[in-house]
């Protein structure tokens, strides 16, 4: 393959080992003990098989012989260090040499789980690096664990490591990119990715997440960034119930204007699919075809695209939401239709109730500095 080919091309990046990371006993999100019992087939819903099937599916149409299917090295000891501190990285990698752990909430990990976490910050710092350096023209990282909640020193949200912020900051520091635009449309708020570049102007920060779903207390829209930082942090709460319509008014009316003033070199999407209408835990109404037309809408911004996967909980739906993104980043004609289109199209709010949900959107777009 040669480079005129290969920068026309988009990249997958993934490995084996990010889909056997584990590790606790909950039952959904909530740690069984007491009263509650064990799920015979449960544990946490961030599980393996919701990644695994969306690489399956990308087998299964074919879609993969038209992508650049790569790995990754771990990100190394400099790359995580310029996000986390010594310490929490020396009491990840002690845990998990004793077998495993839990060091914040809801993060359960098993033995090699630092070395998981590593690999799965390693896909994302090689898909920024690849295209910042334009071997490649997009690229899709399908990291697990994933990273948008890890703050520096306290894991939570299933997130061990953030991977977002250890690749943008491992492509600042080769100086291959300048500006960085993050635009997180899983459906929880990306509280780490906007604690770690609060002060900064150089990235901007745009979370798009169901209010107060996780975390309860973080994710509003007055919190736009500080210092020099300030306009550069924006919240974009949506009440539950939210559908296809209304994330895509918050494109248009928030998140297009705000990346077209920034003009970044490269936007990077924290791409969970747990906005989705059967995700086990959120309560949104969004189809593929919303994660489809919204990655249309960054392409129309910035040619350089990565999509690093994060939640994500419906085995189902996941694999059709994560192919509708790869087709329209490789601008391939291989399709795989959304088996529950139709049945998420005729659940979308009524007029009256989508009235109220544009008006929260208008209203959100003129609370921005
Ligand atoms: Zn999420």
């Amino acid at each position: 393959m040669n480079e005129v080919t290969n920068n026309k091309k988009t990249a997958f990046y993934w490995d084996e080992t990010c889909f056997w990371h584990g590790g606790g006993n909950y039952a959904t999100v909530i740690p069984v003990g007491g009263f509650v019992q064990p799920l015979v087939a449960g544990g946490l819903p961030e599980a393996p098989e919701t990644k695994r099937r969306l690489k399956n599916l990308i087998e299964a149409t074919g879609l993969s012989s038209e992508l650049a299917i790569l790995g990754a090295c771990k990100a190394n000891t400099e790359d995580l260090l310029r996000i986390h501190p010594m310490n929490y990285l020396k009491t990840f990698k002690a845990l998990s040499d004793k077998g495993g752990g839990e060091l914040g909430l809801r993060t359960p990990f098993g033995p090699g789980g630092f070395e998981i976490a590593a690999k799965s910050a390693g896909l994302v710092k090689r898909a920024v690096t690849d295209v910042a350096q334009g071997r490649f023209r997009n690229a899709y990282a399908l990291s697990r664990p994933p990273g948008h909640h890890c703050l520096p020193d306290w894991p939570n949200g299933f997130c061990l490591l953030a991977n977002i912020a250890i690749a943008i900051e491992a492509a600042k520091a080769a100086k291959l990119v300048n500006r960085v635009a993050v635009v997180d449309w899983d459906v929880h708020h990306g509280n780490g990715t906007e604690h770690i570049f609060y002060d900064r102007d150089d990235v901007l920060t745009i979370s798009i997440h169901q209010d107060r779903c996780y975390p309860h207390d973080t994710g509003s829209v007055d919190c736009q960034g500080e210092g020099k930082g300030l306009g550069y942090n924006v919240n974009i709460p949506l009440p539950a119930g939210s559908g296809h319509q209304t994330y895509l008014e918050a494109m248009q009316k928030i998140v297009l204007p705000k990346l077209r003033a920034f003009e970044p070199d490269m936007i990077v999407i924290a791409c969970g699919f747990d906005a989705s209408a059967v995700d086990p835990i959120a309560r949104m109404l969004c189809g593929s075809h919303t994660f489809r037309e919204m990655t249309r809408m960054l392409m129309t911004i910035c040619e350089k695209i990565v999509a690093a996967h994060e939640g994500g909980y419906s085995e189902l739906h996941v694999p059709f939401c994560g192919h509708a993104v790869l087709e329209e980043l490789s601008n391939s004609k291989i399709h795989a239709p959304d088996p529950i289109h139709h049945r998420i199209t005729v659940q979308q709010p009524d007029e009256r109730n989508q009235a109220h949900q544009s008006d929260i959107v208008r209203d959100l777009a003129t609370a921005l500095v």
